[in-house]
């Protein structure tokens, strides 16, 4: 599902079930630009929360998102000692390793995404409801 904000930026509504989840959006984000029919320019996705991120990598093997996730956990355990009271400094701090948003180049109509890319939502503190915006900036 797709929510117009304005004539250049869409939002994609996501319910994420499990604390750590990959999602991929790349469809969500191809029909963004496919509604908005920009030839060549860049797509840029953002997402405006401090407990998930978005990053580009493999569709093709899910143990690709499954590897990640769990190193990300190896390397910033849940129970760690963190001052953060909310308790989720975890996934605070994964949520600022992968980043807030990524760029794809758009060329002849199309997301120019390697043939093994994807983009994903990355959940860190869920489950929750989130959002994704996806702002498509014309360059010809
Ligand atoms: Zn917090």
């Amino acid at each position: 599902m797709l929510i117009p904000i304005n004539e250049t930026m869409k939002k994609i509504p996501l319910s994420t079930h499990s604390r750590a989840e990959f999602i991929d959006i790349t469809s969500h984000v191809n029909s963004a630009l496919k509604k908005q029919g920009v030839n060549e320019g860049i797509c840029h996705v953002f997402v405006p929360h401090t407990t998930a991120a978005v990053t580009i990598n493999e569709n093709a093997d899910p143990s690709v998102r499954k590897d990640i996730i769990n190193e990300l956990d190896r390397m910033v355990p849940w129970n760690g000692h963190y001052s953060h009271l909310e308790g989720n400094s975890a996934a605070h701090i994964k949520a600022t390793l992968v980043g807030s948003s990524v760029s794809v180049p758009v060329s002849c109509g199309e997301l120019a995404l390697g043939t093994w890319q994807g983009i994903y939502f990355c959940e860190f503190d869920g489950p929750r409801h989130r959002e994704v915006f996806v702002h498509i900036i014309k360059s010809e």
